[in-house]
């Protein structure tokens, strides 16, 4: 028999905020792992598409901490092959917000050296700091 699992007031605030940032209802899913299966960066996740809904589905920040939200490359293919038409890539990006709001950057310029900010190319260069900074 299928048991029903209480969130406290925290957590739930965490999946709340999580939902009102990226507008999915992550109770729908139904841990399948058909999002991990057809990743094609799963590899380099420390933790799979479908191990990060499962967490944000039980509001547990620790979520905060992976590097698959940063890894996500936002390719959707996730999303078109879910049963129950969940975007992971939205989620991913959610997480993402949270971190930079409180001015925890990914990506820190200062630390690219200058040669390497000239032999990068300039949009790639933009597209990260865009993803990856606050
Ligand atoms: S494919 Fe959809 S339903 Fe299946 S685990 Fe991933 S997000 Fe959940
Ligand atoms: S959108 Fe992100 S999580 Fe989904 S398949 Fe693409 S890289 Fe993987």
């Amino acid at each position: 028999m299928a048991k029903k699992i209480k969130l406290d007031d925290k957590t739930q605030a965490f999946q709340k905020l999580v939902e009102d940032l990226c507008g999915q209802n992550t109770a729908k899913c139904d841990q399948c792992g058909t999002c991990s299966g057809g990743c094609p960066f799963v590899e380099d996740m420390d933790i799979t598409p479908a191990e990060l809904m499962r967490k944000v589905m039980l509001g547990q920040e620790d979520v905060l901490e992976s590097e698959t939200m940063w890894i996500c490359a936002t390719c959707n293919t996730c999303t078109v092959r879910c049963p129950r038409k969940l975007d992971v890539s939205k989620i991913a990006e959610a997480l993402r917000q949270i971190r930079l709001r409180n001015e925890i950057d990914q990506l820190d310029i200062g630390k690219i050296s200058r040669e390497e900010i000239k032999e990068l190319p300039q949009i790639a260069l933009i597209a990260a700091l865009r993803k990856l900074s606050s």
